[in-house]
């Protein structure tokens, strides 16, 4: 018979942001959790991620923030320029201008700093256990119970939280109809000493060049010891990589950018082991939820990276989570429902603006010269202004 922690407990499969995020929201709020994942190590990979207000206040409410402070660097902003003439288009002030408006800072970190800072906040709260080198196959759920087959033998408990990623395997038991789609581009990463850079672009901002049919970002990590950069363009292999670990030959990556301007192209050619990850678009799904069962993060609703928010959106996910949870007094299969009406809206709009500003980016010919063009008219003010959307939010606005 199962014990009465193990009737009650949620399980949660997948222990990357959302999963780990989605184990501190709950296990504060007193539900006992077990969480499921199939890496057997805390993810050591990885690239940067840009953390925006929406989701750094959320953390800083957790206690996560204090962990990451020491490895974070606070953004001063995005410093946007045609990476084919090195010219600088525009500005989007972050540092003071973002804590003032939105209450929270633009941080910049290692995911693998963001990770240990999650985990360690989840395993020193009571009531959570991490389960890791165990993955999750299925799960079947009756009434009052889920059973899970996962390859360490059968877990049940109250609930499941599916939040195992853009390749989730649970995702089809859910919604069969969707299909990921290949869009035909490649994320390459690296990470560079700032001493390989010159002095304006080892600077504590987001450095976004764009270019015809590719782009380039790079923004220190690691309390500023290292530069993240990333560079997404055409796949001309034809090859396609699941993860951020498969090993690149940067030779197609140099060539791309070898007619950008010099002082990008340097950027490119500093990088020396890249590694890269394929990206791939995802139709809005039917539905999330299925009784007690519901996915958050990028199994629910992946997005293209040039908006910088899906890590955001799986922490949002799990802030909103338990606030629907309380709402209907801990009945999973009720608050899983109300939760994917409540987040439809802002993660579409978000997968929506995302797949946008990648064709901006990228844009070519007479579109880029009037891209630039009305960029460069711009005031930081406005710029910023217009994100508004996407960082003022909190959990009660949904
Ligand atoms: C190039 C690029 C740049 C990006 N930059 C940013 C950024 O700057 N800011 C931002 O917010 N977001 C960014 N993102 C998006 C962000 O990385 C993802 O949205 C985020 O990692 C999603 O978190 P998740 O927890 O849903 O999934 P994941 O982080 O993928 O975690 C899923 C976890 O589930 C585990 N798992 C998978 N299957 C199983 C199973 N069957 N059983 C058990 N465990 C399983 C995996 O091992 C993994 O640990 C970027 C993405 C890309 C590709």
């Amino acid at each position: 018979m199962a014990s009465t922690q193990t009737a009650s407990r949620f399980l949660i499969a997948g222990a990357g942001i959302g999963g780990l995020s989605a184990a501190i929201a709950l296990a504060r709020d007193g539900t006992p959790i077990q969480v499921l994942e199939r890496a057997k190590t805390h993810s050591t990979h990885g690239a940067g991620i840009q953390l925006g207000p929406n989701a750094t206040k959320i953390l800083d409410d957790w206690g996560v923030l204090e962990r990451l402070s020491s490895k974070a660097v606070i953004s001063e902003g995005i410093a946007i320029g045609d990476g084919l003439t090195g010219e600088h288009l525009a500005t989007v002030p972050f540092g003071e201008a973002a804590r003032r408006r939105y209450g929270a800072p633009f941080l910049l970190v290692h995911r693998h700093d963001l990770h240990q800072a999650l985990a360690e906040t989840a395993r020193d709260l009571p009531g959570v256990e991490i389960t890791m080198d165990c993955e999750v196959l299925a799960y079947k759920q009756s009434p009052d119970e889920i059973d899970l087959t996962t390859t360490k033998g059968s877990v049940c408990g109250r609930a499941l939280i599916a939040a195992d990623g853009l390749w989730s395997r649970l995702r089809p038991q859910i919604d069969a109809g969707v299909a990921l789609q290949f869009t035909g581009k490649t994320a390459w990463r690296t990470l560079v000493d700032p001493g390989d850079l010159p002095e304006p672009l080892r600077g504590p901002q987001t450095g976004l060049w764009f270019g015809k049919g590719a782009h380039l970002v790079h923004y220190p990590v690691c309390g500023g010891e290292k530069i993240n950069v990333v560079a997404v363009a055409r796949e001309r292999s034809g090859e396609r990589a699941e993860g951020w670990n498969q090993e690149a030959d940067p030779q197609s990556l140099l060539t791309c950018f070898e007619s950008w301007d010099e002082g990008v192209a340097h950027i490119v050619r500093s990088g020396a082991a890249w590694r890269k990850w394929s990206l791939y678009y995802h139709p809005p799904l039917r539905a999330w939820t299925h009784g007690s069962v519901t996915m958050i993060g990028d199994a629910a609703h992946p997005v293209l990276p040039f908006l910088a928010q899906g890590g955001g959106l799986a922490i949002e996910d799990a802030a909103v989570l338990v606030k629907v949870l309380k709402e209907f007094d801990g009945d999973p299969a009720h608050a899983f429902r109300q939760f994917e009406r409540v987040r439809i809206g802002r993660t579409s709009r978000t997968g929506y603006e995302s797949r946008r500003m990648g064709k901006i980016y990228h844009m070519g010919g007479v579109l880029r010269l009037a891209r630039n063009f009305i960029l460069r008219r711009q005031s930081p003010e406005t710029l910023l202004k217009r994100l508004d959307w996407l960082y003022r939010f909190g959990a009660d606005t949904g």
